[in-house]
Order: C-alpha cells, then sequence, then structure tokens
C-alpha cells in the first residue's frame, strides 16, 4: 500500500487558518452584498450593463434584487429630482441594518449638469453615501471598482458596531 507523506515544512506550515470571528463575519458579508437596482437616469444602463455576462457581479456576491427588504446596497444610478427624492429616502429606510449606498455619477454625486429647480444637487441631501463614482456616466468596470473598495471599507469594519448616523450635507 502507498504511504504519502506529506512534509509540511516544505508546504508553508500545517493547514491551518487562524481568524477572529469579526474578520469571518465581514468577509462573508462583503462578498454577498446585494444591492437593489435603483436605476433613475442614463447611468443606469451601464449598471444594467455591470449585471451582465461580460462583467459578471454575481462572481462578486453582488446580485441585483428587485426588494429593498432584501437588499444591503442601494446603487443610485443617475439622476435625482426632488419630485422622487421621498421615495428614495423611504426605500432607503426599508433596507435591513447594515446598509451602504454607492452614488453613481456627476448626477447623484453633485446633480450634474442639472442644476435646475427640479434637481436634487447631491443625493447625500437625501441619504448618506459611502462611495461617490465620479463621471458621466461611469463605465461597468468603474462600478465594479467602486464595490470593490466598498468590500474593503466592509472588511475593515466590525461586524458589531452599533451604526454611527451617517452625516448628510
Ligand atoms: S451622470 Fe451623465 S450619464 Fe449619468 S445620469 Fe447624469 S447625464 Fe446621465
Amino acid at each position: 500500500m502507498a504511504f504519502h507523506k506529506v512534509d509540511y515544512t516544505k508546504e508553508n506550515g500545517l493547514p491551518v487558518v487562524l481568524t477572529t470571528v469579526d474578520k469571518l463575519v465581514q468577509w462573508g458579508r462583503s462578498n454577498s452584498l446585494w444591492a437593489v437596482s435603483y436605476g433613475l437616469a442614463c447611468c443606469a444602463i451601464e449598471m444594467m450593463a455591470a449585471g451582465g455576462g461580460r462583467y459578471d457581479f454575481d462572481r462578486f456576491g453582488t446580485i441585483f434584487r428587485a426588494s429593498v427588504k432584501h437588499s444591503e446596497v442601494m446603487i443610485i444610478a443617475g439622476t435625482l429630482t426632488k419630485k422622487h427624492a421621498e421615495f428614495t429616502r423611504r426605500l432607503y429606510d426599508a433596507m435591513p441594518e447594515p446598509k451602504w449606498v454607492i452614488s453613481m455619477g456627476s448626477c447623484a454625486n453633485t446633480g450634474g449638469m442639472f442644476n435646475t429647480y427640479s434637481t436634487v444637487q447631491g443625493v447625500d441631501r437625501i441619504i448618506p453615501v459611502d462611495i461617490y463614482l465620479p463621471g458621466c456616466a461611469p463605465r461597468p468596470e468603474t462600478l465594479q471598482y467602486a464595490l470593490m473598495i466598498l468590500q474593503k471599507k466592509i472588511r475593515r469594519q466590525k461586524p458589531n458596531r452599533s451604526q454611527k448616523p451617517k452625516r448628510l450635507v
């Protein structure tokens, strides 16, 4: 009978991984960020492209959902009008804690070129934003990068921290 002996000194030590519960929870959380589909204008087309096979957000564990009750991330893609602002806030409030927001595109970040009576000059006047993604419109790769930055941010946070009230502009 063949006898296989593994030399762990050559294989970089024993096959054991040590970590903390906090890190494990945040690792799991950051790799299953379900995102509410929330396209408001042309940026939404890029967001939809990001969900397709070419960019494949599913491999990050990010699946677009049509329900805020199932979602941890709100990606606001496009121009937010004042008429719509109340609904945005309501949807944000209906999401379970902990939750994060990505503001996608210049219109969502600052109102963009629409410095008009009807446009909200930045979604952070309505809801707290974690990641600002610049561009008009940002490409799907950029959204992917923003998501990866958000994942890093989440991994650095404590899982059971009481969420501080986030600052609005
Ligand atoms: S940033 Fe540009 S692409 Fe995005 S919603 Fe505004 S005008 Fe459209």
